[in-house]
């Protein structure tokens, strides 16, 4: 059993996966839902529960938040019962969100004033990743915070880079989800127009994951497409939360614009659906 004891607030489509991660790697685990439904899964495999995220830090020496977005944060650290109101000190925060460069420092000076460390860390990766330790994580703030919990994240990630100080791991997340927003329009697409011409989704597929386009990205997206299941491993309405949150820090390039608008429209009607159910939107009747 490792010693440190962790909190982790958040437990949607990636907090699940990657609690179960930490508790699979015999650290003690205290979890937190706002939807108390969703913590009998991580209670099942052995985790405690906290009432309230304040309850949890008093309980915890490191805390993972994994949340939809900002709204979430401010909820999570400033709420009632948040874990700003916990009368204690010398905590690590670690903010997994994708989230504004904005809020982590918003969030890291208050962090910073009640004796605590707030690193951003959010990762690029999804479900699968999640579930086998695979992701890829991104951290902003203090060099020795970041240094003392990097064994715990390379439980969660295959790697875990700092790249610079506080609000530096949510911009560079930023800008992957830039490519990643390139990647799912430019793949729909690209099916669309093939299936158009005749050519056949699982041809075209073995065509791509065998060419030096082809990526895991393309492999996974590409089998959902034959399948035709769109169950939300990244839901859609959060690439339009980064793409939004890109625009915010000044991404205005001719490609991020185009997607914006795409993923906000087609959000209307597969919002909750997976991020590749945008090719029913560029579809061509
Ligand atoms: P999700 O399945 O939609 O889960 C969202 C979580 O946030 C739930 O635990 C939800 O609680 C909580 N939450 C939302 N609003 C809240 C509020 N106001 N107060 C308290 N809790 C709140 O999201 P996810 O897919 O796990 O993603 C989590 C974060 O990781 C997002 O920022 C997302 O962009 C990012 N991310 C996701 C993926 C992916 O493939 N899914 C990959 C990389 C990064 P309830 O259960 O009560 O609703």
């Amino acid at each position: 059993m490792n010693t440190t004891k962790i909190g982790w607030i958040g437990l949607g489509n990636m907090g699940i996966p990657m609690a179960t991660q930490l508790i699979e790697a015999g650290y003690e685990v205290t979890a937190y839902n706002r939807s108390k439904a969703k913590e009998g899964t991580l209670k099942e495999i052995g985790a405690l529960l906290a009432e309230t995220p304040k309850n949890l830090l008093v309980q915890t020496d490191v805390v993972f938040v994994m949340v939809s977005d900002d709204a979430a944060i401010e909820a999570i650290f400033n709420g009632t019962n948040g874990i700003l109101s916990a009368m204690v000190s010398g905590k690590t925060i670690i903010n997994m969100s994708t989230v504004s460069p904005s809020i982590s420092r918003q969030m890291a000076a208050a962090c910073t004033a009640k004796g605590h460390h707030y690193l951003d860390a959010p990762v690029s990766g999804s479900v699968k990743q999640a579930e086998t330790g695979q992701l890829v994580i991104m951290v902003g703030g203090d060099e020795l915070a970041f240094n003392k919990v990097k064994p715990i994240l390379e439980k969660l990630g295959k790697l875990a880079m700092r790249v610079g100080d506080t609000g530096a791991g949510n911009n560079a997340k930023l800008a992957i989800n830039s490519l990643l927003a390139l990647y799912a329009q430019g793949l729909a697409e690209t099916v669309v127009f093939a299936n158009a011409q005749g050519i056949k989704t699982e041809d075209l597929l073995s065509l791509i994951n065998n060419a030096a386009i082809g990526n895991i990205f393309t492999k996974i997206k590409g089998d959902a497409i034959i399948a035709d299941q769109y169950q939300a491993a990244f839901a859609l309405k959060h690439i339009v939360k980064d793409l939004n949150l890109a625009k915010a820090e000044g991404i205005s390039s001719p490609l991020a614009k185009t997607a914006l608008q795409t993923f906000e429209s087609a959000s209307v009607r597969y919002g909750e659906e997976d991020i590749i159910a945008v090719i029913k939107e560029v579809k061509v009747d």
